[in-house]
């Protein structure tokens, strides 16, 4: 893992000699007493019942120049001793040049030489290892053996992606182990002298716990792939991006890539290691950013996020092109700063009312610090076990599942409240609808009521409109009344004096343009102030109407008329009616009145007419007022010829 490797390339940097000369010196000289106790050449010591021993603090390293190409014996040459530096750390984990680097120390077997004994190297990112044994009894190097990760497989005596090297030793029991390796990035070399049948024993457990790991995170990926497809969930995609990565990692990590995948030869060998470290830390920084939709959950969170986003970019970048330490560095750095943000981002929305961000903030935690206990282990700061070895596995198992069961209820919760949204929408739909529905009726009701009110309207209007129309009819009735009452005689019901004078002049000049001729019967009852000398006034208004209706009933046609003409006289015109005619009708008048049963107290009064007539065509040279004056003058006639008769106007 990378953060082992960037921490444990912070060894005191000469940076800050600079500034602070005199407790760099004073610390120089404790370090240069301290040393020869604290750098001894190493002596691995094993004997029966030793598992395992490490060698590590007190070997003796060479670093070999550029093009230098030493050979074994030219290392061990006495010139070179002082070349040799005991290493002074528990672990050897250093900042690489990528130049060989030699390491050497004694092993010595404390008992019989009745079991197999082995040098194992469980770190898997070295190029190349050449392991020789010097046997000091006689002066030889026995074997050579090839291992590292660009070297094919079947070079080595046991199949194991770690590196398991038997060693041999002489009849004295005594061994030197010359081991020369190159590594690029960083040196990480944890050599142990093993028995060879226990490391066998637990590298198949390991062997077990990788299938187990790998089979998760593989059948984790199918599914997670497999939901990708089915329900386009982006969440799911950078899942998968990030679980491919963890595989690659894993792969690279254990050696199982090169093993059983890639070969020797591949590049991912070279690169794999710190691309698929990034590669996770890039798809977990982004999984973080969708699935708990930090754009819209908090600004300082969403402005993290981006700011890693763009961190681990920048060091993707840097390891596809090659500049491993500084991928190291930045990758080391990168982690510890992520671990603390993803925990930290987590726990924020996790106190926020999030639950999705409890099961990230448990499963970030326990990648998080199940990484912190490998690498501190193998860096030495933490006794160091399989279990501490372990821990950055099991950390990525629990991550793994429990981010998968995060997605499930994610998508849980998002079906709830797409299932809310969907009811709410139905809800508001339904009131929107009953709101209509009542708008609808409300305005059917304000018809209803306008509709009525016009009608009503309409009937008191057709009502007044009868009224009128009654009102009208009657004052028209009334007109005419008053209009017939204008021209009718109050007494005896025949026309007036003001009729007859209209009417004689109309029909006077008719005659005169038709050239028809018109009479005139002037009517005087005989001896009226006797009559009502003996009947009274009363019984005299009573003879005037029996005389008015003997005249009105002898005259026939329409054209005829009958009028008062004045006190006991009347005039009757007689359009188209020539002078016997005329003659004629003043007889049937003289004798229609002589025949009236005028009765009085029992006793019959008579009753008589004289009558003066004209009858002649009008003339307009001629005055009305003559026309009449001869009427009267016949009259005077008639009056003078013993009345009761009727005479004829003479023709002047
Ligand atoms: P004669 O014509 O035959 O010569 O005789 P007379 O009695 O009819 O004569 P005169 O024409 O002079 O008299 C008319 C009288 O008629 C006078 C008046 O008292 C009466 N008289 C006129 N108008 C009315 C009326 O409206 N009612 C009544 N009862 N009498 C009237
Ligand atoms: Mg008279
Ligand atoms: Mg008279």
């Amino acid at each position: 893992m990378s953060l082992k490797d960037v921490l444990d390339a912070a060894p005191p940097k000469p940076m800050s000699v600079h500034r602070c000369r005199l407790p760099l010196l004073l610390l120089g000289a404790v370090w240069a007493l301290l040393m020869p106790v604290l750098a001894q050449a190493l002596e691995v010591v094993v004997k029966p019942g030793t598992v395992s021993v490490l060698a590590q603090q007190g070997v003796e390293l060479l670093f070999e120049e550029a093009d230098e190409k030493l050979t074994p014996n030219q290392v061990m040459a006495p010139e070179m001793a002082s070349r040799w530096k005991p290493h002074d750390r528990s672990r050897i984990n250093m900042p690489s040049s990528g130049k060989p680097v030699w390491a050497r120390f004694d092993v010595r077997l404390d008992g019989p030489l009745d079991r197999d004994w082995l040098l194992a190297i469980e770190w898997v990112q070295i190029e190349t290892i050449d392991l020789h044994q010097y046997d000091p009894a006689t002066r030889q190097w026995v074997g050579l053996q090839e291992a590292g990760i660009t070297r094919p497989h079947k070079l080595r005596s046991i199949k194991d992606p770690a590196t398991g090297l038997p060693i041999a030793f002489d009849r004295a029991h005594k061994l030197t182990l010359l081991v020369r390796v190159q590594a690029r990035g960083q040196l990480i070399l944890p050599m142990r002298v093993w028995d060879a049948q226990h490391w066998q024993a637990r590298r198949y457990d390991f062997a077990m716990g990788y299938g187990l790991l790998l089979g998760i995170l593989g059948v984790m990926f199918f599914y997670n792939l497999s939901l990708y497809i089915f329900t386009r969930e982006p969440s799911f995609r950078t899942y998968c991006g990030y679980l491919f990565s963890v595989i690659g990692y894993q792969l690279c990590v254990t050696g199982y890539g090169a093993l059983y995948l890639w070969g020797h030869d591949n590049w991912l060998n070279r690169y794999g290691y710190p691309l698929f470290a990034t590669a996770s830390f890039f798809a977990a920084t982004v999984f973080f950013r969708r699935f708990l939709d930090l754009a819209h959950e908090a600004r300082h969170l969403n402005r993290m996020n981006q700011a890693f986003i763009v961190l681990w970019g920048v060091v993707l970048v840097t390891a596809f092109i090659n500049v491993p330490i500084l991928t190291g560095v930045l990758l080391a750095l990168g982690m510890f700063l992520s671990g603390i943000a993803g925990i930290y981002t987590a726990a924020y929305l996790m106190w926020r009312g999030n639950v999705l961000a409890r099961y990230i903030l448990v499963a970030w935690s326990a990648i998080i610090f199940g990484t912190y206990i490998t690498t501190f282990g193998m860096m030495g700061l933490i006794p160091s076990n399989d279990w501490v070895n372990a821990a950055q596995p099991i950390g990525f198992i629990v991550e793994t599942v429990l981010l998968s069961i995060a997605l499930a209820a994610r998508i849980k919760r998002d079906r709830l409240l797409k299932l809310a949204a969907e009811r709410e929408s139905r809800e508001l739909m339904h009131k929107v609808q009953v709101e209509r529905e009542e708008k609808i009726r409300a305005q059917e009701h304000a018809l209803n009521v306008q509709l009525k009110a016009n009608e009503e309207l309409e009937l008191r209007v057709i009502d007044r409109t009868a009224e009128l129309k009654r009102a009208m009819e009657n004052i028209e009735l009334a007109n005419r009344e008053l209009a017939k009452l204008s021209v009718t005689d109050a007494l005896t019901k025949v026309h007036n004096r003001r009729y007859f004078d209209e009417t004689m002049k109309k029909e006077y000049d008719r005659s005169s343009r038709s050239g028809s001729p018109l009479a005139l019967l002037l009517v005087d009852i005989d001896y009226f102030k006797k009559i009502n000398d003996t009947v009274g006034h009363l019984g005299g208004d009573e003879c005037l109407k029996l005389v008015a209706a003997a005249l009105t009933m002898c005259v026939g046609r329409s054209t005829d008329l009958v009028a008062r003409y004045g006190g006991e006289e009347f005039a009757v015109v007689l359009p188209g009616v020539d002078a016997a005619h005329a003659m004629d009708v003043a007889e049937r008048i003289r004798k229609a009145v002589e025949d009236i049963q005028f009765i009085y107290r029992g006793r019959r009064v008579p009753v008589s007419v004289s009558l003066g007539v004209v009858a002649r065509v009008a003339d307009t040279s001629r005055p009305l007022s003559e026309f009449i004056r001869e009427a009267d003058q016949a009259l005077y006639g008639a009056k003078g010829a013993g009345r009761n008769c009727a005479m004829l106007a003479e023709a002047a």
